[in-house]
């Protein structure tokens, strides 16, 4: 006892006395701190102090407050936007035929392009002030998902400008004159933008880019200026082939000292006309067949006057930090919206289809094989909606979370890569013979897109999402680096003293916390709410919180090496992503009211996260490079083994279930989706087939019965069945009339497209 007494005595000296502290323990951590976390890049430091933490920070520090997840205001249209999308959305939806887009005409047509540009569909971002619409973040998600359901290629097309490019770089850091010049025009849909950075040596290395621009004298309108000769070699650029206006990014140096004494500026962005002399708007690409327009652009000592540079001469080399910031917000906005789309899409049309498609007797939603990969469609869907609106509604807080927006481009895009992946399965030959009929296979064909753009997704998950969330996230680590890239070493140290006192003190409630909740499974963690969704609150705590502890072992453990052992650290990420996900779906459903009729996708949803995350565990344990911090922090986490498991099959069956009814649940979880009207166009075909073949049960039931007495045969054709139930009886001739009907719509429906010999090779590319 005395022994204990002497100890804890000697800790209080230790750890109160300043220089002891200082002395005995802040120096040589500090030594090892610098040895094991190597100082950040230049780009590396401007992508994590690039926009904000917001609910990813409570997820990453163990102690998640629920009540502040509820309190952030649920993102909705306001009445302006609701009516841009029941009527110009609307009209635009009515004017698109996407097969002809992207098979025959391999492009818009003239009239839809015209009546995007008049409409303000490309000005949803710019102010009113220079004559945009200035929707928020949530009503440019809803508008260019529900676009998508249409056709792809339109909403990508409306997508971009509205995204990272010269409109959104304009508005935070243009000069007046620049705002005065081009925004009015971008709004008007008289210029047409895109933005450059990719080029053949530099895509996921954008930080890379070979392109120059060089700082000299030169001729502009007849005048010698200073300004830049730029060479450029760029590839893969959005609405290039049809621009007017070239957003362009290129290292910047100035050999001369004519702009200052640096002469390494670094990456830059400038605004140019194309018909700019010497600038090349080459070849156009042809992205998986989709028709929107992609393309190249290349210059060649095109000289261009300074004040092109956006945001001016005094924003010289600060081009990196725009773009990070920027690309943050568009990433949880765009890429989001078509994953988004695709679930709609999937979701009515597959349970639609798995109703109407009869095998061996019964609609082939009954089969369980069906059942397993429908429930997965419908509570992906009530997933992606979740984190859609939650995401958006973060970036209408003019917030620009970029590990939370990392994470959705990320998980949106591979779960709708997942879900369509479950609805051709279920449509099988139906979803593969590309034709007008096939209203699944130009989203197919897109996915590699979504997934490759905006950051490519191997990337996304590995580097960016633990990479920047375990230092942005961390409420000590990001102070801690710069102390020690302070260089006043004694003022260095001073700060990263109280900051290491802090943060042993966050470590050890994280050990306590996650060991205590281990050992309880949570059951005492508190939840904002009652009822069903209360344990999960609570597990999502535990988790928040072994995750918080893993997180810092990890770097203690392994330090600037982690950045480098993505396998490992993109395990964590995944933990931290499962639980945004989940977070999402519980605000979802507390914002909706709390449906009873959505507690089996929240209930698929959030044990499917907690099993992921169970699974992440699990893989980063037994790949720790120490075997025996592994096993203390496993113990230390699941004393009793992880006991996450994937949702039963009775609540993927009552998803399955829910899917293949008409009614508010369909209706409600597809309210994106664009069902085109009358039997012509495939979306109305099918959810007309669909209804018709519901309505006839009544009528159906009694030829069942007269089946089973024998007074009707069994296998024979349809509409030989109707007339001789009619003939015997069995049905009157309005009911037989009906059938007919149902039978026409359901065989339509199931149809598929064929060629005559001569047409598909006349537009073969
Ligand atoms: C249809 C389309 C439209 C586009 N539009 C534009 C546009 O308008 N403007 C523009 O500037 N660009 C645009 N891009 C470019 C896009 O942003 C790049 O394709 C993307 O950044 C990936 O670059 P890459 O294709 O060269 O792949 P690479 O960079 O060669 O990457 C190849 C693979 O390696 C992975 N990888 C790379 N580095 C790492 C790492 N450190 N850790 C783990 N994995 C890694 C990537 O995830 C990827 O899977 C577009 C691309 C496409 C296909």
């Amino acid at each position: 006892m005395s022994i204990l007494i002497l100890l804890l005595v000697v800790l209080i000296v230790v750890l109160g006395v300043a220089d002891i502290r200082r002395n005995l323990i802040t120096k040589p951590v500090f030594g090892i701190f610098k040895k094991i976390l190597p100082p950040l890049s230049d780009t590396e430091r401007e992508a994590m102090e690039a926009g904000d933490v917001w609910w990813d920070g409570d997820l990453f520090q163990g102690k998640p407050d629920w009540k502040k997840l509820h309190a952030i205001p649920k993102a909705e249209l306001s009445a302006e936007e609701q009516a841009f999308m029941d009527n110009e959305v609307d009209t635009l939806l009515k004017m698109l035929d996407d097969y002809k887009i992207v098979q025959e005409q391999r492009d818009l047509p003239p009239e839809v392009w015209q009546y995007i540009k008049d409409n303000g569909f490309f000005a949803m971002i710019i102010p009113k002030s220079y004559g945009g619409r200035e929707f928020s973040a949530i009503a440019n998600s809803t508008i260019v998902s529900r676009i998508a359901t249409r056709s792809l290629t339109a909403a990508v097309t409306v997508m971009v400008p509205n995204s990272l490019g010269p409109g959104e770089l304009l508005m935070h850091y243009g000069t007046q004159e620049q705002k005065d010049r081009w925004l009015p025009g971008l709004a008007a849909g008289k210029e047409v933008p895109c933005f450059a950075l990719t080029g053949p040596e530099a895509g996921s290395d954008a930080g890379g880019i070979p392109d120059t621009g060089v700082i000299c004298k030169g001729q502009f309108e007849g005048q010698e200026v200073l300004g830049i000769r730029l060479n450029w070699d760029k590839r893969y650029i959005t609405l290039a082939p049809v621009a007017t206006v070239l957003g362009l990014a290129f290292k910047l140096y100035d050999p001369e000292n004519l702009l200052g004494e640096k002469t390494e500026l670094g990456i830059t962005c400038a605004l140019i006309p194309t018909s700019h002399e010497g600038v090349e708007i080459g070849d156009r690409h042809f992205p998986m067949n989709m028709a929107f327009m992609n393309g190249t652009t290349y210059g060649k000592d095109v000289f261009i006057p300074l004040d092109w540079i956006i945001g001016g001469p005094d924003y010289a080399g600060r081009g990196w930090r725009m773009l990070v910031e920027c690309l943050s917000a568009g990433r949880g906005i765009s890429l989001p919206a078509l994953a988004t789309a695709t679930g709609h899409l999937a979701t009515r049309m597959t349970g639609a289809y798995s109703y109407v498609r009869q095998q061996f007797g019964m609609a082939i939603g009954k089969f369980e094989g069906v059942q397993e990969s429908l429930g997965r469609i419908g509570a992906y869907t009530y997933s992606l909606e979740a984190m859609r609106v939650m995401t958006a509604g973060a970036i209408d807080l003019n917030l620009s979370p970029s590990v939370v927006t990392a994470i959705a481009k990320y998980h949106m895009t591979e779960m709708s890569r997942t879900l369509l992946n479950d609805a051709f399965d279920i449509h099988s030959g139906r979803a593969i013979q590309v034709g007008p009929k096939n209203y699944l296979a130009h989203g197919y064909m897109g996915i590699p897109i979504s997934i490759t753009v905006e950051g490519a997704n191997i990337l996304t998950r590995n580097l960016m999402i633990f990479g920047q969330g375990a230092t942005r996230c961390h409420p000590y680590v990001l102070q801690e680096l710069e102390a020690a890239a302070n260089p006043n070493a004694e003022e260095g140290l001073q700060q990263f003293d109280s900051l290491l006192m802090k943060h042993i003190g966050f470590a050890l409630g994280n050990t306590f916390g996650a060991l205590w909740q281990g050992l309880t499974l949570g059951r005492f963690n508190s939840s904002p709410v009652s009822g069903e969704t209360a344990k999960y609150y609570k597990q999502l705590s535990r988790m928040s919180r072994a995750l918080a502890l893993s997180a810092d072992f990890s770097m203690l453990m392994l330090g600037g090496d982690l950045k480098r052992k993505e396998m490992l650290s993109a395990r964590l990420g995944d933990v931290l992503s499962h639980l945004y996900i989940a977070s999402a779906v519980l605000k979802f459903y507390e914002d909706n009211g709390r449906q009873v009729a959505d507690l089996p996708f929240v209930r698929y949803s959030i044990e499917r996260n907690l099993f992921e995350i169970g699974k992440a565990f699990s893989g980063f344990f037994q790949n720790f490079p120490s075997a025996v911090v592994a096993r203390l922090l496993k113990t230390l986490v699941f004393p009793f083994g992880i006991g996450y498991k994937m949702p039963a099959d009775a609540v993927t069956q009552e998803i399955s279930d829910a899917l293949l009814k008409p009614g508010v649940i369909r209706d409600r979880l597809t309210h994106l989706c664009f069902i085109g009207e009358g039997d012509e166009d495939p979306t109305g075909l099918m959810e007309s087939a669909f209804i018709a073949v519901h309505e006839a049960q009544p009528v159906m039931k009694k030829i069942y019965a007269a089946q089973k007495q024998a007074t009707l045969p069994r296998k024979i054709p349809m509409e030989q069945l109707i007339a001789k139930a009619l003939e015997l009886n069995v049905i009157n001739a309005d009911e037989a009339k009906q059938l007919v009907r149902m039978n026409e719509l359901r065989f339509a429906s199931i149809s598929v497209d064929s060629f005559k010999p001569g047409v598909l090779s006349d537009n073969a590319i």
